[in-house]
């Protein structure tokens, strides 16, 4: 789940609200640098940093409080800092040092998509009031408001629907409206917003849409606008569904960036993560 997290978002990243006729080089061939922002190649952005956090959190079993995710992760950004958080999150965490900092100082009105973006790993949990609960602790620390965190209680239950198999893929929309109200069950159109609910929402579309983690990367990115996060709960929510072909081209494992947090780090907490399940 967490290599998939890492993988649609480094992918993606290159193509966030990108001019239109960029997304014609959405070809999966391999990894790309941002027209504007200089982002490397086959690096991953915030959305997989925060979900290796909650990934941590849960892994090491230290109990799932405020006080400890606040901990991780100011300490996942700065063991490991890198741009691609949004411009004022990234200012407030490179002054804050510590979780006690972070929870003093935040203000955690927003709606976008950024506890959306980190909740995938909480479905590995057996029970969904658990994933829904956990999810909206930790949502409630950044974005504490009802879409911030009614978009991450629904990207957790796309995930834990599929990790223990509550039903087929063409239900999930369905089995989301019985836990968390949005839009689930029409497909999402056109660019899409940073907002959470909408993010989750093309997610869900493009999960829905395609039978492949290949064609759900491509799709996700094809709608243009916030499509890292788009991709990172798409794939996070899709990796392990028994009806979704794991596909994702070897040039996008290979070229995924390997320092002490990359590829081998994500796939050695990944199997931590999901035996968990
Ligand atoms: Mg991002």
């Amino acid at each position: 789940m967490l290599l998939q997290i890492a993988i649609g978002d480094a992918y993606g990243a290159p193509f966030e609200f990108v001019n239109r006729s960029l997304l014609a080089e959405n070809d999966l061939r391999g990894y790309r640098s941002h027209p504007r922002h200089g982002h490397p190649p086959g690096h991953y952005t915030d959305d997989t940093q925060m979900s290796l956090a909650i990934a941590e959190v849960l892994v090491e079993r230290t109990p799932f409080t405020r006080e400890n995710l606040a901990d991780k992760f100011v300490a996942a950004f700065h063991r490991d800092p890198r741009e691609g958080y949004a411009r004022g999150f990234h200012a407030f965490l490179m002054q804050t040092r510590t979780g006690a900092a972070l929870l003093a100082n935040i203000r955690p009105n927003s709606k976008k998509s950024g506890a959306a973006m980190r909740a995938a790993p909480l479905g590995v949990l057996h029970d969904a009031a658990d994933v829904t609960a956990l999810a909206t602790l930790q949502a409630r620390l950044t974005h504490d408001t009802k879409e911030g965190i009614d978009s991450a209680v629904a990207a957790a239950l796309v995930s834990h629907y599929f990790l223990h198999e509550r039903g087929p893929r063409v239900d999930v929309g369905k089995y989301l409206s019985e836990h968390v109200p949005g839009p689930w069950q029409t497909p999402w159109n056109g660019e899409v917003s940073g907002e959470g609910m909408d993010c989750v929402h093309a997610a869900v579309t493009a999960i829905l849409a395609h039978d492949t983690l290949s064609g759900i990367l491509r799709a996700c990115v094809a709608f243009g606008g916030d499509v890292d996060t788009v991709a990172a709960i798409a794939m996070g929510g899709a990796s392990h569904a028994r009806d979704i072909t794991s596909d994702l081209p070897a040039v996008l494992v290979t070229g995924l960036e390997n320092g002490p947090f990359g590829r081998d780090y994500i796939q050695a907490l990944d199997a931590k993560l999901l035996a968990l399940r």
